[in-house]
């Protein structure tokens, strides 16, 4: 057996879900990770870990933070580069900004330079795991897979399908998209850390022989995962009622095909009745909450209180292209600032953020026995963070009176300039 490693650092996780149990944020001032053979062996003081292997080798981090690789619930891989583009909503922004850059994944030499930039970026961010949109190109949604494997990060992802709506380049058959899917998920699914998700755009821009087709997939393949977008704006919403009008409401049209449950994970839901959220819990159907992205495009605050109240699994998603950035720390800050001009707003303090932006996601994705925190026994994905010296960040961490003091501040400066290494299985995919 290789010689185990013992990082030593300001240390950082949610050992449960901190809405629901106290105590569940774990922090250690002067903490040690050991890692054995890719797997957390041991979390803890420096001082007990030490004694449990005096053999480790020790790479100190002391001054710096260690917490679990972050956890992105929803993003789409072909908007990387069209990040930004303001003062547009939902529909808009899609027909303008995003369908066209959408649409040059065609270019597989595009695709490629795509994945590779977006894989990279993930890493640098901190990001071990993310479940993305592919593209609606079967050539470059395999680029995407082959850029995660290579990078050697967990993805969990698939060809998104549409056959109306959108246009003409980004429709595909029923046919075609199945032998697409059946294709991508040969090759991909379960290889490695990969996992395949079936990916319809959204209601709108599928058909009912469209959402029948996914609900095949799902029942010819094991451990397939399932994502969509649901009741993100009052148009599409509008526009939703209009194309199913046997729907009760927006997910009404994903129950019918058998496409909610414990391994799907629906964007936004921001404009959300009380029978969706009853709905939703029940079936153990998760939330991908995207707050840069709500606030970006305008589609409203997130009620979180009802999705907590009702039971409703939530995680956090950047919605890069529509939300501002990859940054899970950023994203957990914008959750809080809108959370606190909410009406009815829920105060996320810095372990509720922790465990949105990682254990959280890991559960949507039903990943939580392998990654989402640092308990012993699960993959060893973390991020070591050291703010760049002289800056912000820096300076107040110093200050900071206690650790989630700290955690809070990392949550509001924090960003990709502070990522100095990201390991996923105990081995290295990121080094700033
Ligand atoms: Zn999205």
């Amino acid at each position: 057996m290789s010689r185990a490693q013992l990082f030593r650092a300001t240390l950082f996780h949610t050992r449960a879900n901190p809405f629901r149990e106290a105590g569940a944020l774990q922090s250690e001032d002067d903490g040690a990770l050991l890692v054995r053979e890719g797997r957390i062996a041991a979390i803890g003081s420096y001082e007990t870990v030490r004694r449990a292997d005096p053999d480790a080798a020790v790479i100190d981090w002391r001054g710096g933070i260690v917490l679990p690789g972050f956890v992105d619930a929803h993003v789409h891989y072909p908007q990387l580069r069209i990040i930004g583009r303001l003062g547009r909503s939902l529909l808009d922004w899609l027909e303008q900004a995003a369908l066209p850059e959408e649409a040059r994944m065609a270019d597989i030499g595009y695709a490629t330079g795509t994945a590779r930039r977006f894989v990279g970026a993930l890493a640098s961010h901190g990001t071990t795991t993310a479940l993305v949109f592919g593209s609606h190109f079967a050539p470059a949604t395999a680029a995407l897979f082959d850029a995660a494997a290579a990078a050697g990060l967990r993805i969990v992802s698939g060809l998104v399908v549409s056959d109306r709506f959108l246009p003409a380049p980004l429709r595909q058959t029923v046919d075609r998209a199945y032998a697409d899917n059946t294709d991508l998920i040969r090759r991909f699914h379960q290889r490695g850390r990969l996992l395949y998700a079936v990916t319809p755009r959204f209601a709108l821009s599928t058909s009912e022989a469209m959402l029948e087709m996914c609900q095949t997939l799902v029942g010819e393949h094991e451990g397939l995962r399932v994502q969509s977008h649901i009741n993100e704006h009052h148009d599409e919403i509008r526009k939703v009622a209009e194309e199913f009008p046997w729907a009760k409401d927006y997910l009404a049209v994903y129950e019918r095909y058998g496409l909610t449950g414990a391994r799907s994970v629906l964007a936004h839901n921001v404009q959300a009745t009380d029978s969706e959220l009853a709905r939703l819990a029940a079936t153990g159907t998760s939330i991908a909450h995207c707050p840069t992205s709500n606030a970006a495009l305008g589609s409203g605050i997130f009620p979180l209180r009802r999705h907590l109240d009702a039971g409703v699994r939530v995680a956090l998603g950047t919605d890069v292209g529509g939300g501002t950035g990859l940054g899970m720390m950023k994203e957990g800050l914008q959750a809080y600032l809108m959370q606190r001009v909410a009406a009815d707003g829920v105060v996320l303090d810095a372990a509720r953020l922790l465990y949105l932006s990682t254990l959280a996601g890991a559960e949507a994705l039903g990943l939580a026995d392998e990654t989402g925190n640092l308990c012993p026994g699960k993959a060893a994905d973390f991020v070591y963070l050291r703010p760049p010296e002289g800056s912000v960040l820096d300076l107040v961490l110093q200050h900071a009176s206690g650790p989630e003091e700290a955690l809070a501040a990392l949550f509001t400066l924090g960003g990709a300039e502070s990522v100095r290494e990201v390991r996923v299985d105990g081995s290295v995919v990121y080094q700033g």
